[in-house]
């Protein structure tokens, strides 16, 4: 090839890598899908088990500027709301593909917040992902009368995002609310919940052929569930099912350094705290978690913080097999912040 016509190549990719990267508006056609109907009418959700729908599905979106002036995108936003929330296909989030249209906006219900809010966000970003899984069962929108556990979920994530307004953030998310940001930015790149399933399948077999097939959880897993269990049993200040991961003789290091001993006492000053401070909540997110190749026993890491407020910091947690069962022998929880 003649150099200048490389040079050319080379200058027209440039250009074509920038024209990509630059957010474009909506196309006609997908203004006129837009406002079809008014803000409070929901928009026709796309299926997969219609062709058409379905290359739309598997195509990926593009970003679009967080224009708070831009009428169109505020419709879009807000007749995703309408349909997520249209009885006809209550969802805890949404992709505007799944509405037909190939932008970067989704809406999440926010299970991590006071009231479970939904939020909508524009060119949403996954930028860090942990190591630690989160099974959970899913459904789609797009995907009719059918849910499934997923086992390749991160438990968090670290998100970036525009909201409506234009403003731009970062933030950590867990547990469930991560497992629907996944889900909907997934939508996003043309991927369905159920490609990840595939991909477990897949997994499962080659390790049925080579001869390993474990199909009874791990005491990992089975401690992370705990954890789990742990985690929604502060939220809901359920005193009882917080002292079910205690062990016989547990014993605890609070965030101030106050030592606490046996579950009896430990419950009850729960209770008098959760008397106080209605709403109140602790959750712990694992970072690390080590399982003794000797004994029964498990190291785990982790950092915690408090809802409502911003106080937090970091703890370690000494998990024992007691009668078959994963419990607590120790925490020492750290005030850090
Ligand atoms: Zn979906």
């Amino acid at each position: 090839m003649p150099r200048f016509i490389i040079a050319i190549s080379i200058a027209l990719a440039g250009v074509m890598l920038q024209a990509l990267a630059q957010p474009k508006g909506f196309t006609p056609e997908q203004v006129d899908m837009i406002t079809a109907g008014r803000s409070d009418q929901p928009m026709r959700v796309f299926k997969i088990n219609n062709q058409a729908d379905s290359i739309l599905l598997r195509t990926q979106s593009l970003d679009i500027t967080a224009d708070p002036n831009d009428e169109i995108l505020r419709l879009l936003i807000d007749r995703m709301y309408t349909t997520v929330r249209d009885s006809a296909s209550l969802g805890a989030g949404i992709a505007a593909p799944q509405v037909g249209i190939l932008k970067n906006v989704i809406w999440v219900q926010r299970f991590d917040k006071e009231n479970f809010p939904f939020e909508a966000y524009i060119n949403p970003k996954i930028i860090q992902y942990s190591e630690m899984k989160w099974p959970c069962r899913e459904g789609c929108l797009s995907i009719p009368d059918r849910s499934d556990t997923t086992k390749t979920r991160a438990y968090a994530i670290l998100v970036e995002y525009d909201r409506p307004d234009g403003s731009h953030g970062i933030e950590m998310i867990e547990e469930f609310t991560a497992v629907v940001f996944q889900h909907e930015i997934d939508h996003l790149n043309g991927i369905l919940y159920l490609d990840h399933i595939k991909q477990e399948a897949a997994e499962a077999e080659a390790v049925i052929n080579a001869g390993t097939a474990h199909n009874a959880p791990s005491d990992s897993e089975l401690i992370l569930e705990a954890r789990a269990q742990s985690n929604a049993a502060y939220r809901g200040q359920d005193v009882d099912a917080i002292a079910k991961s205690y062990g016989r003789d547990i014993i605890i290091t609070g965030g101030d350094g106050s030592q606490l001993s046996g579950g009896k006492i430990i419950k009850k000053l729960l209770s008098g705290l959760f008397e106080k401070n209605p709403g109140l909540y602790y959750v712990r997110t694992t970072s690390t978690l080590k399982v003794s190749e000797v004994a029964d026993r498990a190291w785990e890491q982790g950092s915690w913080r408090e809802v409502p407020g911003t106080r937090g910091g970091d703890y370690s947690a000494h998990w024992i097999k007691e009668d078959g069962q994963w419990k607590l022998l120790s925490q020492i929880f750290v005030t850090l912040h």
